[in-house]
């Protein structure tokens, strides 16, 4: 995903503002008109017209867009990727990023469209971002504003792809040959170079620190921790609806403040799932590998994680369960306090030949039980209760004891 250049700006310019382009070869004859050697891409469906996509191979872009059969010159379409068009919008620090229902597996070479997959990755990645924020992993998400569209902050995205296996399946299996399925001892964390034309190979730290300078150590470290933090929450959730984390891929970016943000989505595109029991792959293995039912796998997906969201919902909305605890509050003077009733005492004391006493106070010892949901807060409301009417904290000092 790239930002549209200036070059492509210009080619805008050249191929003339405004001009009817009805259909894809009538934009590619536009720009053929216009002296550029241009690959069309089929027509790729868009919230509010037809955008044509078009590819220049030595563009650094390499994307240019037709709304409405016009080419336009201030389009708010400002990135495209495999499976989502990026939009600006009023504020500088906001982008709209809108969920296509377009597949590709194979570094593009395989493309097709998965009904509905658009409205359930937008709708799963809302939900799981926030689930990673209210877990203290920092992302780019802000709010999903309908279907198929999530407000995002603008981020830079470090070009890695960071991958996490808990289970072999994939390219690990390719690579060493281990047989699909075998549980790893501990998660492993890889790093891929996000680039479509060298087909996202492998990195090492050392071609990452080094060779492309993309990240340092710290950096690193710190994608990791957050990374396998991640892992973490991923796995308990979706175990409580039956899903096993085999794999996926996150990306990072660092946003205007230098934060380091979780970005992209966090879909079915990105992951691989199995059902917990059979195995059944959930996730876009059943497009790379033409398994069938596609459209009911990512529906299942959708359906199993509003169940997590929600059972997540009616936990933290129960009232928890109360404890009853038992309590001892002891009040006594202040030390500097005058205690006529101890004095007495004390004068009394002496008199019945007790010589060896001084410093007698009087006090109270109040007991009683509370009902509270944990100790904590069984202590706070005693001493509430201590500070309103059990004591008096001007003259008396007060000791609580919440057993
Ligand atoms: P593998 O390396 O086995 O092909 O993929 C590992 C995990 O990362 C899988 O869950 C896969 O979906 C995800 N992944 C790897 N590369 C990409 C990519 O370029 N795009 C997306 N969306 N996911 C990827």
């Amino acid at each position: 995903m790239e930002k549209i250049t200036a070059t492509s700006l210009c080619l805008f310019l050249l191929i003339g503002l405004g001009q009817k382009a009805g259909a894809q070869d009538t934009v590619g004859q536009l720009l053929k008109d216009a002296g550029k050697d241009i690959i069309l891409d089929p027509t790729t469906y868009i919230p509010n017209g037809v955008y044509f996509t078009a590819k220049k191979l030595d563009w650094d872009s390499s994307q240019v867009f037709f709304r409405n059969g016009y080419v336009e010159e201030n389009s708010d379409y400002t990135i495209s990727g495999k499976a989502k068009d990026i939009f600006e919008t009023e504020d500088p620090n906001i982008f709209r990023a809108y969920f296509r229902d377009s597949a590709t597996a194979f570094n593009a070479q395989k493309k097709g469209e998965i009904q509905n997959k658009g409205k359930v990755n937008a709708t799963i990645s809302g939900i799981i971002f926030k689930l990673l924020e209210e877990n203290g992993i920092k992302t780019h998400f802000i709010k999903q504003i309908s279907d198929n569209e999530l407000l995002i902050k603008k981020v830079k995205i470090v070009p890695l792809e960071v991958i996490v296996r808990n289970i072999a399946a994939g390219s690990l299996c390719k690579r060493l040959g281990i047989k699909e399925g075998k549980v790893l001892k501990e998660p492993i964390v890889e790093f891929s170079y996000k680039n479509d034309e060298l087909g996202d190979p492998l990195l090492t730290r050392a071609y990452i620190k080094t060779a492309l300078e993309v990240a340092d150590d710290k950096l690193l470290d710190q994608i990791t921790a957050l990374t396998l933090k991640a892992n973490e929450i991923f796995k308990e959730f979706f175990l409580k609806v039956g899903i096993k984390v085999v794999d996926f891929k996150l990306e990072y970016g660092i946003d205007k403040n230098g934060e380091l943000l979780l970005a992209d989505e966090l879909s079915p595109d990105n992951y691989r799932f199995w059902d917990a029991k059979t195995n059944e792959k959930l996730d876009k293995d059943r497009f790379r590998q033409d398994l069938g039912n596609v459209e009911g796998a990512y529906q299942e997906m959708l359906k199993r994680v509003k169940e997590g969201a929600q059972t997540a919902t009616n936990h933290k909305s129960q009232p928890k369960s109360q404890q009853l605890f038992n309590v001892k509050v002891q009040v006594l003077p202040k030390r500097d306090i005058l205690d006529p009733q101890g004095q007495a005492v004390e004068k009394a004391l002496l008199s019945l030949g007790y010589k060896d006493i001084k410093d007698l106070n009087i006090g109270k010892e109040i007991v009683f039980k509370v009902n509270s949901a944990s100790k904590t807060s069984a202590e706070q409301q005693v001493k509430e209760m201590c500070e309103k009417l059990l004591a008096n904290p001007v003259i008396e000092d007060y000791k609580i004891e919440v057993i």
